[in-house]
């Protein structure tokens, strides 16, 4: 069992042994009950494994439907009265087992309800495990936008346990291998180098977390530092955006908007043809670049809505060389590429 203890809460990463957790739990919490939120998929392939590792406590679960969906007022509300139908207190437990999704949703409960009670993360996707269960963000979706409600809510610790990720679909799993070759290419070089020699294992999944430990412990609530995480966001969320949230998951469109960021980069002599080459090569190994993209003029107007974004121009991330990412402020024709 590895142990991060940078950040106010614990993350740890198990390779294999279901029994850490149960010792990791009672080190952290004075309860015997915990409150799993899950879905569906989750909840199908891992449930015998969830119960193993838990064995030693009383569990309530609530199963919402997968998808970017579940991330709703209603739902979000339904979770509430559920949990308060099944006689959640204060001082109980809940437990986000799942992806992105999930964490955000329940963490997003655990944020609000009784004022927040005491939150664990189990985060079962690639994506979930090096990016959204660290940095403390939770929320729900509205109309208008995605994470556009929501709360910094610290859980009490992470806990990632490898095989989770075996019953991922490919489609899946690459989706969050964009976060991980986006944490090579902003802050940690050598995971990149990692990535074109050896396949995805336990040393790289913890390079990546500690990415974006590094860049949450500096600067939690998004300054100048925490910006980098969003290199290729900008466009990604507009991609997302226009396209509706539906065919393209967000680890191919942040993809394609760090090609967007690399080319636009070389454009303006920030980034070198061989970054760009050694990066793009990393996205096609993982299949990230497969969708056509509408003419980018489409998408520009999406990105200058883009909740980070002010009025004094775009902030925009370029990646210098690889490992090193620079923040320059653009005016909206800066962002043609041609
Ligand atoms: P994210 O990609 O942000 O983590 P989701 O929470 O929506 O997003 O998860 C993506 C999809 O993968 C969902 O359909 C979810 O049910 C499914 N899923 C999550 N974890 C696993 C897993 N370990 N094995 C198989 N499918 C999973
Ligand atoms: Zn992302």
């Amino acid at each position: 069992l590895k142990a991060i203890r940078d950040l106010s809460y614990p993350i740890y990463i198990e390779q294999d042994n279901v029994k850490t957790f149960q010792e990791v739990f009672s080190n952290h919490v004075n309860q015997s009950r915990a409150f799993v939120v899950t879905d569906d998929n989750v909840w199908t392939l891992h449930r015998q494994v969830f119960m193993e590792m838990t064995s030693n406590l009383l569990i309530e679960t609530i199963v919402v439907k997968p998808g970017e969906q579940s991330k709703s007022f209603e739902v979000f509300e339904s979770l509430i009265q559920t949990l308060i139908n099944k006689q959640i207190k204060r001082d109980d437990v809940i437990i986000a087992f799942g992806g992105g999704v999930i964490g955000d949703l329940a963490g997003f409960v655990a944020a609000s309800l009784f004022r927040g009670i005491s939150l664990i993360h189990i985060p079962t996707t690639v994506l979930a495990q090096v990016d959204s269960s660290i940095g403390s963000k939770v929320g729900i979706n509205v109309s208008s936008g995605k994470n556009l409600v929501g709360a910094f809510k610290d859980p009490v610790f992470v806990y990632t346990f490898m095989p989770f990720l075996n019953t991922l679909t490919t489609r899946e799993f690459n989706n969050g291998m964009a976060e991980v070759i986006k944490a090579g290419a902003i802050y940690d070089g050598s995971i990149i180098d990692d990535l074109q020699q050896k396949s995805f294992d336990m040393s790289i999944l913890v390079k990546a977390i500690m990415v974006k430990v590094n860049v949450v412990k500096k600067d939690k609530y998004e300054h100048e530092l925490r910006m980098i995480l969003n290199f290729g966001h900008t466009l990604g969320h507009a991609i997302e955006k226009a396209h509706n949230y539906d065919v393209i998951k967000h680890g191919e469109a942040i993809s394609l908007g760090m090609k967007y960021a690399l080319l636009l980069g070389e454009k303006y002599g920030i980034t070198d043809a061989s970054t760009t080459k050694t990066l793009l090569s990393l996205f096609d190994k993982y299949n990230l670049l497969n969708h056509t993209l509408n003419d980018i003029n489409s998408y520009i107007e999406f990105m200058k809505v883009d909740k980070k974004q002010r009025q004094d121009g775009l902030k925009f991330v370029f990646i210098e060389s690889i490992g090193k990412a620079v923040i320059r402020r653009l005016k909206e024709e800066d962002l043609y590429v041609n």
